[in-house]
């Protein structure tokens, strides 16, 4: 069962997703990736463990106070470093994590690729990075309604928690049939 985390406010987001998914670890997870946003966005992804993750990132500029990070056990497409989450829309506005499965996944693909949309990874969790796009792109709305318009298409379970780079004061959470906590505070 995979983990999520997301940060926003005043500090340093990597140490605190890092950490984060450490205490996620003994629910199981085949790959774990974050990413920053700091006027670019930074992804960093692994196959294997938090640590080896940590190897490799904490030698990367992690800079950044916004921030996701995700253990993932795969269900659609093999454990690799391509799978392994975040994912990132293909002209780059959003980048996901995702807890779940999308089980209308491959209809929402065909009709993402007859608009355009190439895709680098198996999961279903890139189908959703894209329909979010696609939608904000298209009908020129908020980050937030994008991804309410295009969870109404979804049927499945899910958390999430999903970065837009054109609106880098927001970090934005969903969930249905995942269990989803959000702490405020100092
Ligand atoms: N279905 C997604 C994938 O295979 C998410 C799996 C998970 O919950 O970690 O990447």
């Amino acid at each position: 069962m995979c983990g999520i985390v997301g940060y926003i406010g005043d500090k340093q987001a990597y140490p605190i997703l890092i950490n984060g998914l450490k205490r996620l670890e003994y629910r199981g997870y085949d790959s774990a990736g974050v990413s920053i946003l700091n006027k670019t966005v930074k992804v960093f992804k692994k196959k294997g463990k938090v640590s080896d993750l940590d190897d490799f990132a904490s030698k990367k500029d992690t800079n950044g106070t916004i921030g996701i990070g995700h253990t993932r056990w795969a269900t659609h497409g093999e454990p690799n470093d391509v799978n392994a989450h975040p994912h990132i829309s293909m002209n780059g506005h959003f980048i996901l994590i995702h807890n779940g499965i999308i089980e209308n996944y491959s209809r929402l693909k065909e009709k993402l690729t007859d608009r355009g949309y190439k895709f680098k990874s198996e999961t279903d969790t890139e189908v959703l990075a894209n329909l979010i796009e696609y939608i904000y792109l298209k009908g020129k709305v908020t980050a937030e309604i994008a991804v309410r318009l295009a969870l109404s298409k979804v049927v499945g379970a899910y958390g999430l928690a999903i970065i837009c780079k054109g609106e880098p004061d927001k970090l934005i959470a969903a969930r249905k049939g995942s269990p989803l906590v959000i702490g405020v505070g100092e």
